[in-house]
């Protein structure tokens, strides 16, 4: 371990202890750095974007098929995580897409799986039933299936990282918050509720309290609030199906896109639909209990889609989104404001990545630069001062 010496309380200091953030402590202590993690709430908690059971994680990236080779370090990454510390984190349970030939989900996903060479089955109609007994299909619509994805523990992944961190000798200090920084061009100064820390090198990992940080570059960050809802299973045999052992589910409609989990821990079947969901002006002024019409279109595609489940959700949970501009992520570094590097605005979809983003963030506080395929994430505007 680099210890940092002299002034430095820590080598590298990162804010905030989410997907990114542990990542980017795990990184960092992996290759012998010291690193302090702040985090303002509990590891692991229930009230930014990284909870809720479940992520899904795939390859054939229908957003772009540029995001391909991070995820090819991405399944590496979270492989060494679980060879690493032994729990059962990313379950390969497979992905069933569907959709109009046309939708972004169904050409964007065939467009990556070819322009990859990833394996991606096209199911023809008498294999539908087998694959996805659950899944009720139209008849213009293609069901494509990927075998290579699956779900993710997300509160256990995110706590696995930040342990293992731990274990290789960072410090994580959890209910810390980092109230502001400066820098004075050799190193970092914050101002924590938990005194001051010093660090020769800082990466922001706010997730969706990251608008100020963004400000300061010109970038700006949306946040929204997204429901989650679980169905419980109709136990009935004439609507009996096997949710325990279903893959994960992706529909593109006119209407939404709405996608889902199998059974996992027998609180029901997790349904959501895509969309940053409604905005919301600051993350920590949330309405956390049920709306109203938060289940109404959800519900609709559960009760003409899917088979065997109650028509009402048994169990709902709030999410944030933090969405930029362009649902792309942003990810920099600003020479002038002493090497800062952000890892920000992962826009709904970033969770699956976390591992390859924390080593691109380490290697960003580092190097300066990073060998990773983060090109298209790049913050032209950090060079706005
Ligand atoms: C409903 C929903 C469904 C999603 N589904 C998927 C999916 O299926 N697949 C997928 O890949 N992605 C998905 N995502 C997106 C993914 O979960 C997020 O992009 C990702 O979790 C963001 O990680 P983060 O580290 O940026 O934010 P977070 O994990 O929220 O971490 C940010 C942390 O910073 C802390 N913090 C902020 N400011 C400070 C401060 N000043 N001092 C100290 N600590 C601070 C916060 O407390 C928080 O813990 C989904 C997101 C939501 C909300």
């Amino acid at each position: 371990m680099t210890t940092a010496g002299g002034r430095w309380d820590a080598e590298v200091a990162v804010v905030g202890v989410g997907a990114m953030g542990s990542a980017t402590c795990l990184a960092l202590a992996r290759r012998g750095v010291s690193v302090l993690g702040l985090e303002r709430r509990a590891v692991g908690h229930d009230r930014g974007s990284s909870h809720g059971q479940s992520r899904l994680i795939r390859k054939a990236y229908y957003e772009h098929p540029d995001y391909v080779p991070l995820l090819h370090r991405a399944y590496a990454g979270w492989d060494a995580l679980m060879a690493a510390t032994g729990q059962a984190l990313f379950h390969r349970v497979g992905l069933c897409s569907v959709g109009a030939e046309d939708s972004e989900l169904i050409a964007g996903t065939l467009r990556a799986a070819a322009e990859h060479g990833l394996p991606l089955d096209i199911v023809d109609g008498s294999r539908h039933q087998a694959r996805a007994p659950g899944l009720v299909l139209a008849q213009d619509e293609l069901f494509l299936y990927e075998a290579d994805a699956g779900w993710l523990a997300v509160e256990a992944c995110v706590q696995a990282q930040a342990a293992l961190a731990s274990q290789l000798g960072a410090e994580i200090r959890a209910e810390c918050e980092v109230n502001a920084w400066a820098t004075d061009g050799a190193g970092f100064a914050l101002e924590t509720s938990r005194g001051r820390v010093r660090a020769r090198r800082l990466v922001l990992t706010e997730g969706a309290w990251a608008s100020g940080t963004l400000g300061r570059f010109g970038r700006k960050l949306k946040v929204h609030r997204n429901v989650l809802h679980w169905f419980g299973v109709d136990a009935r045999p004439a609507s009996a199906v096997d949710w325990t052992a279903a893959p994960c589910f992706a529909v593109d409609l006119a209407d939404g896109f709405f996608y889902g989990f199998p059974n996992i821990d027998a609180s029901g079947v997790k349904v959501a639909q895509h969309r940053p969901g409604q905005p919301v002006d600051d993350p920590d002024d949330v309405t956390r209990e049920p709306l109203p019409d938060d289940a109404t279109a959800v519900q609709r595609f559960v009760g003409q889609r899917l088979r065997g489940l109650g028509d009402a959700p048994t169990r709902q949970a709030v999410c944030l989104y933090e969405q930029s501009e362009d649902s792309h992520f942003i990810i920099g570094r600003d020479e002038a404001l002493g090497g800062v590097v952000i890892g920000a605005g992962f826009s709904g979809h970033g969770f699956k990545f976390a591992p390859a983003i924390g080593e691109a963030l380490a290697d960003l506080a580092l190097d300066g630069e990073s060998a990773l395929p983060i090109g298209r994430f790049a913050i032209d505007s950090l060079q706005v001062r």
